[in-house]
């Protein structure tokens, strides 16, 4: 997903590996990002391009007029079946592949308006209508969507308009008495339904005060850091030979405090789920649902009502806002190469968009620094080896003098900003990467430049002026540090998605699970230094990344933000071999350094228990008994396939789950807790599964008790191995507020509440989906007479 297509990348290696000798050498050791970048793609020949572009043409990104029939048929199956959002998703991608101003785009967003009228999203579906209307909706279809209309206008209060569309509709009517005696009786009864339900409505809200829509409002940064706008005046920004530059707490810091607030400086969504290539298939129209279904291109905003791009169909908006702006910025050039941005892959994606965005910062200003910075040789030394040298300074035009500054990515004045500058100066590690990774980047770079360059070329009008020209080696150069930085420095942008518990449609229980919605650019997360034990926690809203203190920060002590690997999920050989594979360090956290001492023993979440007196088994390749009286003893290879053959069972008893069969589900579950009393720790994680799924089957069944006393246990084995006040415990314990909630057991369900509550508030702040449905539920509660 990150990096090209595999067969892209198997050809790139290929040609690579029968370059000569002498050439390979001038590539693997030239000194400068823009050798390695004009080396490599002199050697980008025709063939190589047109391989390429035969790997992009499997993508449908553009529009195929005939798939709109396709999904519209499609949607109105799930319609039926009333899975409005399904019918939603299909509608908008019959929408994304419609032309403007025909009946086929009209005809999608009537239909798609219908569907959201059934989810109550009346808002959304008055612009459908809108929209559908904008593109020639039929005449005779019109009384319809109109009717649709008054129905959501009056749902919102939104008296008077209803009114005044009532009183058109009429007058429509009496020019046009062509409409069937039959069909213009109907429609005369709904208007009259419609007019007493406007009425109605008028009375109720003479008599009730509007109510206040926003109670919570999310604490802002403390006070204006004057040297990093985007963060907490309790963070400041230093530097040392060891660490490279890196955050520390000025004062004391809370948990649940916001350090860092940052917009992205570039994101990419990310497209899920690779689409086939449709090359010989008999349905070339994909409908399965992915991210791009679903989010925003621009902003990663969730919504069901998609605005596509009048160009392609790849790209779908929230908002017709959102496409304009997106246009303005990226889109126009990347429009016409959706194909080959998928087979190259997002990072190529994120480096392109970078140094598009760039221009915005004045275009001229950054290619000319671009070109002096990138043909500094220093650019691309080792920042980690050497980074006090003043040559990796900043450097900053003040009135046309070239100033020194100390800290890289800062302003003359000292001043670290969320901006191309800053961006510009995170370390590619250009040193770090094999010489063949290096030479894939620079030709997908190449290839990419050289297109962009031909559809300039392709227009004459030159409405938009070419953005390359001369200087497109620069943006080349530009492009494919962006590609090497984005190893160390991408950061995923996530998403909590909340599925329905299986069989479980009419409650409202739901697991959370965190999703990769992008991948952008952030300079200032980007200071932060790992641990494998980190001090704050991040999530994201939109583009826009949020870092609060997981726990207390004294004064002095370095802000730290985990790359990925986390001790609670991971083994210390493990961790270690992913930082030096990916970040090229070696990681020396307190936890690692802990670990790496006692490495026989292994965490609670993967122990062994003694079959006869239930204590922990210690030992390496044999297991033994640590009980005083026991002289047990046990292979570990025969523990681990007994594991191995519970994990089987309980994937089946899920699979048994999803299909609804729970009475089955139950039965083996129930089993399998059996045999892992015998020989696991009641803390491991099998266990937990185990109790998980248990907790989901008497939910679907409505047994909430059963289900909640599961969770409880499940509860146990997360806090044991994530620690008490972790996100993941934070999860847990809001599904079983809601299983306490649905069953209505009031001390219970206030009681997990505050606790999910104070857990999740450190993580996500007063402002997320979860703690306002947490409040919600607490006021339902309080407000329910006492039984
Ligand atoms: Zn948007
Ligand atoms: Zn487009
Ligand atoms: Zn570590
Ligand atoms: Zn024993």
């Amino acid at each position: 997903m990150d990096l090209p297509v595999d067969e892209w990348k198997s050809y790139i290696f290929q040609k690579w590996s029968l370059l000569p000798k002498s050439i390979q050498d001038t590539i693997s050791t030239a000194d400068t990002l823009k050798d390695i970048f004009l080396h490599s793609s002199s050697l980008l020949q025709p063939e190589d391009e047109t391989f390429l572009k035969s790997l992009a043409s499997g993508y449908l990104v553009g529009k195929d007029p005939n798939a709109p029939p396709f999904y519209r048929e499609e949607g109105n199956k799930k319609f039926q079946k009333k899975d409005y959002v399904g019918a939603t998703v299909l509608y908008s991608k019959g929408i994304s592949h419609a032309r403007p101003h025909t009946a086929d785009i009209s005809l999608c967003y009537a239909n798609r308006s219908a569907a959201l009228f059934y989810m109550d999203e009346y808002e959304m579906c008055l612009k459908d209508i809108t929209r559908a209307q904008m593109h020639g909706y039929p005449e005779s279809l019109q009384p319809k969507v109109t009717l649709r209309k008054v129905e959501c206008l009056v749902t919102l209060g939104r008296l008077q308009e209803a009114g005044q569309t009532i009183r058109d509709l009429e007058s429509n009517f009496a020019a046009k008495p062509t409409v069937a005696a039959a069909q213009f009786q109907i429609l005369q009864r709904n208007l009259c339904r419609l007019k007493m339900k406007v009425q109605e409505r008028e009375r109720l809200t003479a008599t009730f005060p509007t109510t206040l829509t926003k109670i919570f409002e999310d604490m802002d940064l403390r006070e204006v850091n004057e040297q990093i706008p985007c963060a907490s005046s309790s963070v400041s920004l230093c530097m040392d030979p060891l660490r490279g530059r890196y955050l520390i707490a000025t004062e004391d810091i809370l948990p649940g405090e916001l350090l860092l607030k940052e917009d992205a400086f570039v994101s990419v969504l990310n497209p899920g789920e690779r689409p086939p290539l449709h090359q010989g298939l008999a349905n070339k129209w994909d409908t399965r649902v992915t991210n791009g279904d679903l989010y925003c291109h621009r902003c990663l905003t969730h919504t069901l009502a998609m605005v596509p791009c009048d160009g392609c169909s790849y790209a779908k908006y929230c908002s017709h806002e959102c496409m304009q702006q997106a246009w303005g910025l990226y889109h126009n050039r990347e429009c016409p190469l959706g194909g080959l941005l998928l087979t190259l892959g997002i990072f190529c994606h994120v480096a392109l968009r970078a140094t598009l965005l760039a221009r915005f910062e004045g275009a001229s200003k950054v290619i000319r620094k671009l070109s002096s910075e990138i043909s500094n040789k220093d650019m691309c030394s080792p920042e980690s080896e050497t980074p006090l040298r003043s040559d990796l300074g900043g450097e900053s035009e003040e009135n046309g003098n070239i100033v020194q500054t100390p800290v890289p990515g800062c302003d003359v004045n000292g001043k670290y900003e969320n901006n191309y500058n800053a961006v510009f100066h995170l370390l590619p590690h250009t040193e770090h990467h094999s010489p063949e990774y290096k030479f894939l980047c620079a030709l997908s770079v190449s290839a990419l430049c050289r297109q962009l360059e031909a559809a300039d070329s392709s227009k004459p009008d030159a409405a938009a002026p070419p953005i390359l020209c001369s200087e497109l080696s620069t943006w080349g150069v530009a492009m494919l540090k962006h590609m090497l930085q984005l190893q160390c420095n991408a950061q995923a942008i996530t998403t909590i998605q909340q599925t329905a518990l299986s069989g479980s449609e009419e409650n409202n229980v739901t697991n959370s699970r965190q999703v990769r919605l992008a991948t952008g650019i952030f300079p200032v997360v980007s200071l932060l230094n790992h641990s494998c034990s980190p001090n704050t926690s991040m999530s994201f809203v939109s583009t826009v990344a949020t870092v609060r203190a997981s726990e207390k920060i004294a004064k002095g002590q370095e802000i730290l933000h985990c790359y990925g690997p986390h001790h609670s999920r991971m083994a210390v050989a493990e961790r270690q071999q992913k930082l030096r594979a990916q970040y090229f360090f070696d990681c020396s956290c307190p936890v690692c350094q802990k670990e790496k001492h006692r490495a026989t023993v292994g965490p609670r979440w993967e122990a062994f228990c003694c079959g006869r007196c239930g204590a922990l088994l210690q030992g390496g390749d044999v297991l033994s008994c640590g009980g005083t009286s026991c002289m047990e003893s046990v292979s570990r290879d025969h523990l681990i396939s007994r594991v191995q053959d519970l994990q089987r069972q309980v994937g089946g008893a899920q699979k048994l789950l999803g299909n609804g069969q729970l009475e089955q589900a139950i039965q083996l579950l129930l089993g399998c807790r059996h045999d892992a009393e015998n020989f696991l720790s009641p803390e491991h994680s099998v266990v937990g599964e185990m109790e998980d799924a248990l907790a989901q089957a008497y939910a679907a069944l409505g047994d909430w008790q059963k289900s909640a006393a599961h969770l409880q246990k499940s509860l146990q084995v997360v806090e044991a191995q994530h620690g008490p006040s972790s996100v993941e415990m934070g999860h847990e314990l809001f599904k079983l507020a809601q299983l306490f909630f649905n069953g209505f057991a009031i001390p219970e369900a206030l009681n997990t509440i505050e606790r999910a509550e104070k857990v999740l508030l450190v993580h996500y702040g007063p402002c997320s989906d979860e703690i306002q449905e947490l409040q919600k539920m607490k006021s339902c509660l309080l407000d329910s007479p006492p039984i």
